[in-house]
């Protein structure tokens, strides 16, 4: 059975970057202590685990930023923002509190809080295609000043209605899937023909969602190795299924099933942008177990 590894299966940039960062404050003796990072650094238990054994711990905000604040004052030394990034609030309550910060936001995340920002002072309508529960989304729209239009899928499309008297920006979570986001575009440009569309998909997840495709089709088994709690990681495997019904998302190598692979020549493997190298290497690992009883 030959084994096809992509190309850019596992970390993306953001995600090395804040995993790098949190790696070595958790080594610097002169950041504050206790260090916390807010939520998942990345959507991968198995990360968060491994950031756990640092002395890394997580921590979630319920309810109003400034209410979470007043909780943890003088219980929290250092708050680490993680890739996805956090609205403009938490700078300044940060601040006020006296809670060092490490931001790890990724710096293509930043951009589109910036474009966000800029257009909403310039009282533009933000339109925002992505999960309107999701934490990126969440914090863009906040640096859009809290009143973006979400589109999570069709329905929100057919129920959008924008002021068409005011000018109009797109933009979208840069780990949406492209062929939603390229589909929305032109179905908001339909009804709001001078709207700005920015194009807000990172490099990243352009190119792993664009090679997937041609692998879902050249490959009789595709393995994608993600979180269930990574959106990019899910999008990815929802890509890969559109081609090839032997599509199977796994967390670990544990889960791989030999009877997948009976009788199957070729197998692509792929990861998301949250998923680390060590797990990917174990899949390979087991993989190459399966073909040799295969073969055998
Ligand atoms: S997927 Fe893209 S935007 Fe998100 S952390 Fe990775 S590089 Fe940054």
């Amino acid at each position: 059975m030959k084994i096809t590894l992509s190309k850019y299966a596992g970390f993306c940039e953001g995600v090395q970057r804040a995993y790098e960062m949190v790696e070595k404050i958790a080594s610097d003796p002169t950041v504050k202590r206790p260090i916390f990072v807010l939520g998942s650094l990345v959507h991968n238990i198995e990360v968060v685990t491994k950031i756990e054994s640092l002395g890394i711990k997580k921590i979630e905000v319920e309810g109003e930023l400034v209410e979470f604040f007043k909780k943890i004052k003088n219980k929290v030394g250092t708050l680490v923002i993680t890739a996805h990034g956090m609205g403009p609030e938490i700078y300044t309550l940060a601040k006020n509190y006296e809670i060092a910060l490490v931001d790890a936001t990724c710096p293509r995340v930043i951009k589109v809080q910036r474009l966000a920002k800029n257009f909403s002072d310039k009282n533009f309508q933000l339109v925002l295609i992505g999960e309107k529960e999701h934490k990126e989304v969440v914090g863009i729209s906040q640096w859009g000043g809290g009143k973006a239009v979400f589109i999570e899928n069709k329905a929100d499309l057919k129920k959008m209605h924008l002021n068409p008297k005011l000018p109009i920006a797109v933009l979208s979570q840069t780990t949406q899937d492209q062929e939603f986001v390229q589909f929305a575009e032109q179905e908001i440009l339909k009804k709001y023909p001078e709207a700005q569309i920015l194009d807000s998909i990172c490099l990243a997840t352009h190119e792993r969602q664009s090679e997937i495709s041609p692998l879902a089709k050249n490959n009789e088994v595709i393995i994608v190795i993600g979180d269930p709690a990574s959106s990019n990681s899910k999008r990815l495997f929802e890509i890969a299924k559109r081609s090839n019904k032997n599509s199977y998302f796994i967390q670990k190598a544990q889960q791989l099933e030999q009877e997948w692979f009976s009788g199957k020549k070729t197998v692509a493997v792929t990861a998301g942008a949250s998923t680390p190298e060590w797990i990917i290497k174990e899949v390979i690992a087991k993989l190459n177990c399966i073909k040799t009883i295969s073969l055998a």
